[in-house]
């Protein structure tokens, strides 16, 4: 998980994973579904389709997978939604025929190709901010601000100063350049906060506008991270009948997901399985 605290701020209704039923045993009831036209499936990529690993550049899915969901693709729409930017986590999925979401679902591009964005009213205060932390931390070594098109990073990995001391001076780089701060805000995560437009856009809000496209399927939603927890919320709250979320998670953690899977593994073990059934 990159950030426990963004959960931890909408646990009402929400239940431990471990407590959730796995997927697996509703992977016939959910494979009729799907062959019946009424699914439509939507994934994370890291965590969920490729393994977390140190260096976020040498995240890969492996190819069995990719030829799962090319398949997928072929009998239900496919959509892959990341906080990854999206060109990055398209060209790292390398399919044609599904529908992307990037930036935490700012940027979206569908199946056929067209693309939408939400938030462009945000790049200019992104763009100073950004100029403002290279300029703040560049040369200081061991903290590395990554310009992203909706989100600027600030690693600091390597880097030893303390978080809370950096946490004031990122938001004092902000403050400071800024006319209105308050339209940005900082997620914390590990080694790394991330500076946001503050709008009301997410991975939940991505999923149900590309399933508006599929003509009334329900999402069968897959993911990892605490920023999937939106979707979840998302789905049970606004989802039509149907719609699944799926929790890729062992650590029994405070989700609004239905169902689990336990890792990586679990969901190409799953998907394979649920494809094989189509
Ligand atoms: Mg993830």
């Amino acid at each position: 998980m990159a950030d426990g605290s963004a959960a931890s701020g909408t646990l009402g209704g929400s239940v431990a994973s471990g407590t959730l039923e796995d997927a697996f045993g509703r992977l016939d009831d959910l494979a009729a579904d799907a062959a019946a036209g009424r699914l439509a499936l939507f994934l994370d990529f890291d965590g969920t389709l490729a393994p977390i690993v140190d260096r976020p550049g040498d995240a890969r899915m492996s190819d069995e997978l990719r030829g799962c969901l090319q398949a997928l693709a072929r009998r239900m729409p496919v959509a892959v939604v990341s906080g990854r930017d999206l060109d990055d986590v398209a060209r790292r999925v390398a399919l044609d025929g599904i529908a992307y979401a990037g930036s935490h679902g700012y940027c979206m591009r569908h199946a056929d190709g067209r693309e939408e964005e939400q938030g462009r009213e945000f790049l200019g205060d992104l763009d100073a901010a950004e100029r403002a932390l290279h300029a703040a931390f560049d040369g200081a070594g061991d903290v590395v601000v990554e310009r992203k098109r909706f989100a600027i990073a600030v690693h600091y990995r390597r880097s030893p100063v303390d978080p809370n001391l950096l946490e004031r001076r990122v938001r004092a780089c902000l403050s400071g350049v800024l006319s209105a701060p308050e339209r940005l805000e900082m997620h914390g995560g590990k080694m790394i906060f991330e500076v946001r437009p503050r709008f009301d856009w997410h991975k939940g809000r991505a999923v149900m506008h590309l399933l508006a496209c599929t003509g009334g399927r329900a999402p069968l939603f897959i993911g990892d991270d605490v920023t999937d927890e939106q979707a979840f919320r998302t789905l049970r709250e606004e989802g039509p009948p149907g719609s699944v979320g799926i929790v890729v998670d062992h650590d029994d953690r405070p989700t609004w997901a239905t169902l689990r899977l336990d890792d990586v593994a679990a969901v190409e073990r799953f998907l394979v399985a649920f494809s094989a059934r189509l």
